[in-house]
């Protein structure tokens, strides 16, 4: 029986089909639910620019939200928030960190002030039995993630809590560190890694006549070549390929010179199951040495 049916039969005993009490019995049983697997995401964040433009990136972010099923929280893993050991925030309303320079002030105007959710970080530290979970205070809402929850639930109304890396860790803990938060999957969790597949700030080359366009679509061979070795391996589930980014081949080397914007993926893949769909989108490189491939793990 799902929550609605469980719903519907109480309210079919006396007493007890009143507005007030439906609404009060849905609180109490709302955190003890189980729904429907809900779906994994690694979205390609890209620019911060993406947050408030409306580009091919931004706007097929924004149809993605419309048919994703509404989860009762996200956890987000998010490449620009690393610490060392595990946490999560844990803050009522965590705050919008513009954490850049240099770009327009209508960027370091957006607020997004979607509620965090101590059940959910109470819940994750719970799940994760490898390590211990910290409880932060001090983190709210870096631009990996409002940059991509902005385009995919503009109402901000979603509550959200971030996972931290921890830098001090190798690419297979991570993965197995992933692999745990499974079960909030049946929790109405949606949970996203939001990173870049490839990120190398070293090789940055705007594409030729559109030196003002970040976003118009150009990669190095190297790149591109990165982009189809980690998309195959998404496809096969070879995900040992993936862990192994390092060593792997030149290509994937080149992909992720440092661990942060990759690492992500990893919890994603980590996360799904064997009968799980895949799909990308926004499959493209741009300015050189950047892929915006995004990755739907599930039935949407
Ligand atoms: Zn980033």
């Amino acid at each position: 029986m799902n929550r609605k049916d469980f719903i519907k039969s109480i309210a079919m005993i006396p007493f007890a089909g009143t507005a007030l009490k439906l609404s009060a019995l849905e609180q109490l049983t709302s955190n003890f639910e189980t729904t429907e697997l809900m779906p994994v995401l690694f979205v390609g964040h890209g620019s911060p620019m993406n947050a408030i433009e409306d580009n091919p990136f931004s706007l097929e972010m924004r149809a993605i939200g419309k048919k994703l099923p509404h989860p009762k929280a996200i956890l987000m893993v998010s490449a620009h928030w690393e610490t060392k050991g595990t946490m999560v925030t844990a803050v009522e309303k965590p705050e919008t960190i513009h954490d850049f320079g240099g770009f327009p002030q209508a960027l370091f105007d957006v607020q997004y002030p979607a509620p965090g959710s101590k059940w959910l970080a109470e819940e994750t530290q719970k799940t994760i039995t490898s390590t211990s979970v910290g409880l932060d205070y001090r983190w709210g809402l870096d631009h990996g993630c409002w940059s991509v929850t902005r385009n995919l639930f503009p109402k901000a109304d979603v509550p959200i809590i971030q996972l931290s890396l921890d830098y001090t860790r190798d690419a297979q803990y991570h993965y197995d560190l992933a692999k745990q938060l499974y079960a909030l999957r049946k929790k109405g969790v949606l949970i996203i890694g939001s990173g870049n597949m490839v990120h190398n700030f070293g090789y940055v080359a705007l594409a030729p006549g559109h030196e003002n366009d970040f976003n118009y679509p150009f990669g190095h061979a190297w790149a591109l070549e990165a982009n189809e070795i980690f998309k195959k391996a998404i496809l096969t589930n070879d995900h040992k390929t993936l862990i192994a980014y390092k060593t792997h081949s030149r290509a994937t080397q080149m992909a992720a010179p440092t661990p942060e914007h990759y690492l992500p993926l990893l919890y994603t893949m980590a996360l799904k199951d064997a009968k799980d769909e895949v799909k990308f989108f926004n499959d493209a490189a741009v300015a050189g040495s950047f892929t915006m491939t995004s990755v739907m793990i599930g039935k949407i």
